[in-house]
């Protein structure tokens, strides 16, 4: 019998493994796919991110982009707040991630601790009991461990009992691609608010990557435009803050929802990352609070590697997580709310709110620190 089956080997999961490797419990991660995904979405990662993937050694170095400074605004109206990486004196307010590069550097570091991690192992069932949890693969094969982890973005979470899932489809779809412009983007990132809805441009390298949301049609029209309209359009959307876009690559589309399940815990079982909490990607926010989740088990892991899905260990994690993993929904989907869908607040609300936050150095430090930290446990 195994001590830890990591369902799903994304950033999470293999996080998870990464910082709870210390532990010398033994840990198995099973991934469905058969290779690496090498997926070319860029994250933005806050600095407590970065700390956390130090501590497990997987930080991405040469490929991260510091983001020094946030700057935020409404298209059509007044208001605007920086938030600057110097105000909370640090390096950084967070950094861009190729996902690629992250996925890389936590399989290297896997592989350094001895950690079994099994490509084409899709779970496609699951039995608990109190002594512990049965995972059945595709192949037939059966593996037993004394604590189930569901890491794997949300499609096993529904076999477990007791464990339900609520989802508010936002109607947005989010358009993402690499963008150049004729200026220097000095580590700043803007999150611009439209009336279609937030478009935000994050600096990597030497480019920005863009995520701009919009209704599922005007995504799909956006998809199909030829490079020099979509340029134009997106010159409109955002305006000349950061100079003449010259170019975009790689468009894609992403539906928006906001899914949570009702419980991260359940017999022998832990559920984290996007399977616990998948987010509107507004702030950010996603696998921010993903990472401080496999931080959370990591720690319990390794702090009584002996105690691994007994009652106590679940509570434990339960208590540990339940105030930042619901402030961080109810902070991603109150921004969308009030930004992104101007039936909720009219424009000059949206103004008064950016405008106070521009004021008031306070509110713009607690600001950033949920949006570095989440909120204190
Ligand atoms: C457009 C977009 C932009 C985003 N930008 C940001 C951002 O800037 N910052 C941020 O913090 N977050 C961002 N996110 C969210 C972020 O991508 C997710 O939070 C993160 O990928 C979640 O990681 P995870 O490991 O929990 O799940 P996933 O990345 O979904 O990984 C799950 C893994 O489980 C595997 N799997 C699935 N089913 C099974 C099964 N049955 N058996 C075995 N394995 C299985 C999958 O193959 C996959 O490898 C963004 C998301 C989108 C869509």
């Amino acid at each position: 019998m195994l001590d830890v089956a990591i369902v799903g080997g994304g950033p999470v999961g293999s996080a998870v493994a990464a910082l709870a490797a210390p532990s010398g419990l033994s840990i198995a991660i099973l991934e469905a796919r058969a290779a690496p995904s090498g997926d070319r979405r860029i994250l933005a990662l806050s600095h407590a991110s970065r700390e956390r993937l130090e501590e497990a050694n997987a930080w991405p170095t040469g490929d991260a982009t510091p983001i020094e400074s946030i700057h935020i605004s409404q298209r059509g109206g007044p208001g605007r707040t920086l938030l600057e990486a110097r105000e909370q004196s640090l390096p950084a307010l967070g950094y861009t991630v190729p996902h690629a590069a992250l996925e890389s550097r936590l399989a290297a570091r896997l592989s350094g601790q001895r950690i079994e991690v099994r490509h084409g192992a899709a779970c496609e069932g699951i039995a608990l009991d109190p002594e512990g949890a049965t995972v059945m693969l595709g192949s037939g094969e059966a593996l037993r461990a004394r604590l189930l982890v569901i890491a794997d973005g949300g499609s096993s979470a529904a076999r477990i009992p007791g464990v339900a899932f609520r989802e508010k489809d936002y109607a947005q779809e989010a358009v993402v691609g690499m963008v150049r412009t004729d200026r220097a983007h000095g580590g700043r990132a803007y999150e611009r608010f439209t009336p279609e809805g937030p478009l935000a441009l994050l600096p990597v390298a030497d480019r920005y990557a863009l995520v701009w949301t919009a209704q599922p049609a005007r995504a799909r029209e956006l998809l199909a435009l030829d490079e020099r309209s979509f340029l134009a359009g997106l010159q409109v959307a955002f305006g000349d803050r950061a100079g003449r876009f010259t170019a975009i690559e790689s468009r894609n589309a992403f539906p928006l929802r906001l899914r949570t399940v009702n419980t991260p815990v359940a017999l022998r079982t832990v559920i984290v990352g996007n399977a616990a909490q998948a987010l509107h990607p507004v702030a950010g926010q996603g696998l921010n609070l993903g990472l401080r989740d496999a931080a959370a088990l990591a720690d319990l892991l390794r702090a009584s590697p002996e105690a691994a899905g007994s009652r106590e260990m679940l509570d434990a994690y339960r208590a540990a997580r339940r105030r930042d993993a619901s402030r961080g929904v109810v902070f991603t989907d109150l921004l969308v709310s009030i930004f992104a869908d101007g039936r909720r607040l009219p424009t000059w609300g949206r103004g008064l709110a950016l405008a106070a936050f521009d004021l008031l150095p306070p509110a713009r430090r607690l600001l950033a620190e949920r949006m570095i930290h989440g909120a204190p446990s």
